[in-house]
Formats: structure tokens, sequence, C-alpha cells
């Protein structure tokens, strides 16, 4: 089932709808890769970001 992944717009100053998210792994402290999503704002197309938090299970 598909999830919406919602992010924070800094243009919008607001939480929207990732459009077109795709998930990436980037580098943290320690060289620990983390998982994030990125995408665009649906509305005014600002590149959006959001760090995923450890998956459950
Ligand atoms: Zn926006």
């Amino acid at each position: 089932m598909a999830e919406a992944v919602t992010g924070y717009c800094v243009k919008c100053k607001e939480k929207r709808e990732i459009s077109d998210p795709k998930e990436v792994a980037m580098k943290g402290k320690g060289g620990k890769e983390r998982r994030a999503m990125t995408g665009v704002c649906p509305k005014c197309g600002t590149k959006m970001f959001r760090i995923m938090g450890a998956k459950k299970e």
C-alpha cells in the first residue's frame, strides 16, 4: 500500500505531502547511513527533505 510521505516546505512554511518522493541514503555522524526521503513540494516545486526514523519491526 502506498503511503503518503509528508515533509516540511521551507518556502510555504507548511507541512505537505512530498511529491515524487524518493528514498535515499545519507551519511550521518560516525559514517552511519540514515534513510531519508527527498522530493518536491507539489505547490511551489521547492525541494523537500525528510529524515526517516528508525524502522519499527
Ligand atoms: Zn512549497
